[in-house]
This record gives structure tokens, C-alpha cells and sequence, in this order.
């Protein structure tokens, strides 16, 4: 294969937080050489197109298509129940096998090389819950390499939930199980994950469905990974040190590439490439939040976001409106269009009137922002998040401290290894209360807690840039992988 340019077929999950991390690579093999097949849902397309200044600046590259393959199911991805919108990224999992693996299939003979086309495909980088592709890239003789983009020691506990089903830990027997203490138990023999509990692990285990859909496509789709050539994490070895050594022990080729937009920098100035965006949002911006948060203090303003699926119900809401207005600390609050569940509309108007009234300019709430600029602005001094894996690992590279509320798939483990292991953040539980919102407001913006996750913070962030640049871990996993995937060697 030496001699010939490589060509990578790029395979996103639909999503948020999965297309773009999964461009990020993309743009990383462009600029190490490659040829780049990027291949979506038509939905997805539809959106990146939609989405400005976003990543179809990448169109615009030369050697970078775009391929598009059909909806694995049909709900959009702004449906407003987020449920809906959880199962439709499961379901769509199994309904993407069974109407993508022939396009794809297709896309990957027709985009093989020969005549003035592109070079023929040398590998198929796709997210790891679209495990057709690998059915479809070994049927064809292409290596394939899993991209998982939840953070490793999210991916290493869900490797173990076959074994976790298999010993008779989940399903749960029954609901009690949940509230009995049940899941404070133990795990003592998932490798590299000292002290790990049942709560800890990917919330699917919180069933008693035997034929849960979730736990199950976490658990095959993980594990699947096995097969796969290689494993690409978002994430940088310092920061899950014992987790990546567990995960190499178990898959002989990982390349631990994150923070992916940190890399993404380092890489651009070190290899000249051009600087195209990488992002893109399913919601529209909003720039009023830059004024807002120039107008405050140092450090002063907490950020309140739950990512892009989150729904709340409209009691919980409340609470976290009280919760901020009692603590009396600036905010910037996200509340999407479809964030209150149960259709009751967009909520966004409401909240609004509410902050205008109780704490007047003190808070201010926005649709969407650009976290990353958010996270970055020198007023923000605290995160109060879901814990999803790109907003934890953009907290980091900010080096601003978190308050968790972890609900669903890995957040607890990430929650558990913010507040435990890196020690930047605490945990607001499950059931909202004004009054637990408001003391971790207070103690994290103002108390010597806040202080001491604020010290742990700034270290992550100066680890997390070390990883990205030139000659750290993050980096110099990149030229491996360049290297790998054009030799084909694995
Ligand atoms: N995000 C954003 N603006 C917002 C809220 C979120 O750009 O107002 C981005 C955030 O930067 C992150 C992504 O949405 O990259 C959310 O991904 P995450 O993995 O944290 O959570 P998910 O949405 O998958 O639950």
C-alpha cells in the first residue's frame, strides 16, 4: 500500500456530540495526507448545511467529500422528547444496520480507487455504535477502527457489561434495586478501575427489561470493538492513566487522541493546514452571551448547560431556577427549545421572564451558546452540567471546575472520575433540590472547596495542553495512527 494516498471513510453516529468530534478526526487525517470520505445520515447533512459557518467550510477542501447514506430512522433530531430523541439514537443503531450496510457497502466499492476518482479506501474510521460498518468493512477487506466518543473509563465500564449481564449484576431483579443500596456495590474486577460501584457504571444497567434495548446495544457495540483494527478515544492519557493501560492490555492498537479540539490546534500549527471549523450545532447560536458575560466579574459566573438531549421536567426546572436565583451568583444558563419534557413547549420564554424578574441582570438565559468560547471566557469560573463526555473534556481544557448531574449512559462515570479521581468537581444528586443547587453554586463559586477543585482544574488544563502539543501523548498518537493507517500494518 506504501506509495499510494491513504483514504479514510469516516462514519459518525448521528448527533451533537458525535459528529463533531468524529469531524475533528477527520480533519487530522486531511491534514496528515489523506483523502477524506465523510459519510453521514441525510438528516445530519441536511443540518451541517444548515449550520453556519460551520464544518461545510470542509466541503470547500480539496481531497474531502462528503457521502451520504439514508436515515436510520425518521424522527428529527430536534423531535422534542428527548426519550424519543435517546431511543431514536439506540434504535437507530439496529435500523441503520438494516438500511445502511448496502449504501455503505456501496459507497465503499464506488469510492475504491480507479480511474480519475479518489484513491482507493484504506480504512473505515466509524463511531463505535454504528457496528454495521465494521460487518460491512471486513466483508470488503478494509481495516476498520472503532472511534468511541464517551470518555475511556465510560468505554472500559461498558466493555464489561456483557460480563456485568453474564454475573447476574444487571438487568436489576426488580425496582427496589435501585433505591436499596443495591447499587452502591462494588466492583472490584474491572481492570484499572479501582473502587468502581454499580452507580458508577452506564445508567442502562438501571433496568429490570431483560431485553433492555439500550443495555444491550451498549454492550454488543462495545464489545464488538474487539474485532476492530484499532480504537480511537477521545480523551488524553494522563488524565485516565490506569484506564488506557487496562484498555491496551485488552486491544493491542489505541490511539488516545484527545482533547481532540486541542489537537486540532497544535496539529494545524505544526503542519500548516488549513483552519476550516470543525463545528457544527443543530441550534442556532447566540452571540448576546459574549456581551453579557464581558460585563462581569473574574471568575464570577457559573454556566449551566445539559448538553444537547437532556429534558427536564418542568418541576425540576423550577428547582434549578430557584436554585440559581437563591445563590445568588451570576449565571448563563442553555435552555434548549426542546428542553422541558413532555411537550410543553419551549420553556426558554418562561425561564426568562423568571430570571428577569428574581434576579434581574444577574442571570441570563440563552437557546444555545458556543460553550467552548464560554467555557473559555475569563468571567466564567464554574460549570453546573450533565457530565457528557465532550463538555467534561471541554471544562478541562478550560480548566474551569463542575458541578455534576450525571443522568444517563456513561455521565455517572463521568461524574465519578471528575469528583473523585481528577478532583474538579462535585456531585448535585439525582433528585433537584433549590436548596442543594444553591449551596454547590455557593461553595463552588465562593468557598474553599470551589477553591481547591479551581487549583485542580488549572492543572488539568495545562496536562490537557501538554497532550495536544507538539511531542505530548495526544499528538504523538496522531502520527502513529497517520502512520498505521497508511502502511495498513495492524
Ligand atoms: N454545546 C454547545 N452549546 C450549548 C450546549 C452544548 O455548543 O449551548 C455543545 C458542547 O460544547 C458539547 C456538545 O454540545 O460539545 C454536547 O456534548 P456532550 O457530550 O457534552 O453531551 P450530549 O449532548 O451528547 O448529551
Amino acid at each position: 500500500m506504501a506509495g499510494r494516498r491513504p483514504h479514510a471513510v469516516l462514519l459518525p453516529l448521528p448527533g451533537q456530540g458525535h459528529i463533531n468530534p468524529m469531524l475533528q478526526v477527520a480533519k487530522l487525517l486531511h491534514s496528515r495526507g489523506f483523502y477524506v470520505t465523510f459519510v453521514h445520515t441525510r438528516s445530519s447533512h441536511r443540518s451541517i448545511l444548515r449550520s453556519s459557518g460551520g464544518p461545510d467550510a470542509l466541503a470547500g477542501l480539496e481531497d474531502f467529500g462528503y457521502e451520504v447514506i439514508p436515515d436510520g430512522v425518521a424522527v428529527p433530531p430536534t423531535s422534542r422528547s428527548s426519550s424519543k430523541k435517546k431511543q431514536q439514537v439506540s434504535k437507530g443503531c439496529v435500523a441503520y444496520a438494516a438500511s445502511c450496510s448496502a449504501p455503505l457497502r456501496e459507497i465503499l466499492a464506488r469510492r475504491g480507487g480507479g480511474g480519475g476518482g479518489p484513491p482507493g479506501v484504506t480504512c473505515v474510521v466509524y463511531n463505535w455504535l454504528m457496528s454495521f460498518a465494521l460487518d460491512v468493512a471486513e466483508e470488503l477487506g478494509i481495516p476498520a477502527l472503532a472511534f468511541c466518543t464517551m470518555s475511556a473509563c465510560g468505554f472500559l465500564g461498558s466493555y464489561f457489561l456483557e460480563e456485568l449481564i453474564h454475573k447476574g449484576y444487571a438487568p436489576l431483579k426488580d425496582e427496589k434495586y435501585l433505591t436499596n443500596g443495591y447499587l452502591d456495590t462494588t466492583i472490584d474486577w474491572i481492570p484499572g478501575m479501582r473502587g468502581i460501584r454499580l452507580r458508577d457504571l452506564s445508567s442502562f444497567i438501571r433496568t429490570t427489561d431483560a431485553d433492555d434495548f439500550f443495555l444491550e446495544t451498549e454492550a454488543t457495540c462495545t464489545k464488538k470493538c474487539d474485532r476492530a483494527q484499532g480504537l480511537i478515544l477521545n480523551t488524553f492519557d494522563r488524565l485516565e492513566a490506569e484506564v488506557t493501560e487496562a484498555i491496551g492490555a485488552i486491544f493491542p492498537k489505541v490511539y488516545t487522541l484527545g482533547p481532540l479540539p486541542a489537537l486540532l490546534q497544535a496539529n494545524h500549527a505544526a503542519t500548516d493546514s488549513p483552519s476550516v471549523s470543525t463545528r457544527f450545532n443543530y441550534w442556532e447560536q447566540e452571540r448576546g452571551c459574549t456581551e453579557w458575560l464581558d460585563a462581569q466579574s473574574p471568575g464570577s459566573v457559573i454556566y449551566v448547560s445539559f448538553g444537547s438531549l437532556t429534558t427536564l421536567t418542568a418541576e425540576v426546572l423550577d428547582e434549578f431556577a430557584w436554585g440559581l436565583a437563591d445563590s445568588g451568583r451570576p449565571f448563563l444558563w442553555v435552555v434548549r427549545p426542546d428542553m422541558v419534557a413532555g411537550g410543553g413547549g419551549n420553556a426558554r420564554p418562561s425561564v426568562e421572564d423568571f430570571v428577569r424578574r428574581t434576579c434581574g441582570g444577574r442571570g441570563f438565559v440563552a437557546g444555545w451558546c458556543m460553550q467552548e468560547e464560554v467555557l473559555a471566557h475569563p468571567s466564567v469560573g464554574g460549570f453546573l452540567t450533565h457530565g457528557g463526555w465532550n463538555s467534561t473534556l471541554e471544562s478541562v481544557c478550560a480548566g474551569v471546575p463542575v458541578i455534576c448531574w450525571p443522568g444517563f449512559a456513561e455521565q455517572h462515570t463521568n461524574c465519578r472520575y471528575a469528583c473523585e479521581e481528577w478532583g474538579v468537581g462535585v456531585e448535585l444528586g439525582r433528585e433537584v433540590r433549590r436548596e442543594d443547587v444553591s449551596r454547590l453554586v455557593k461553595e463552588l463559586m465562593g468557598g474553599e472547596g470551589g477553591e481547591r477543585l479551581r487549583k485542580n482544574a488549572a492543572k488539568w488544563k495545562e496536562e490537557a495542553q501538554s497532550a495536544a502539543d507538539v511531542g505530548g501523548s495526544s499528538f504523538d498518537n496522531l502520527e502513529r495512527l497517520a502512520k498505521d493507517l497508511s502502511s495498513g500494518k495492524f
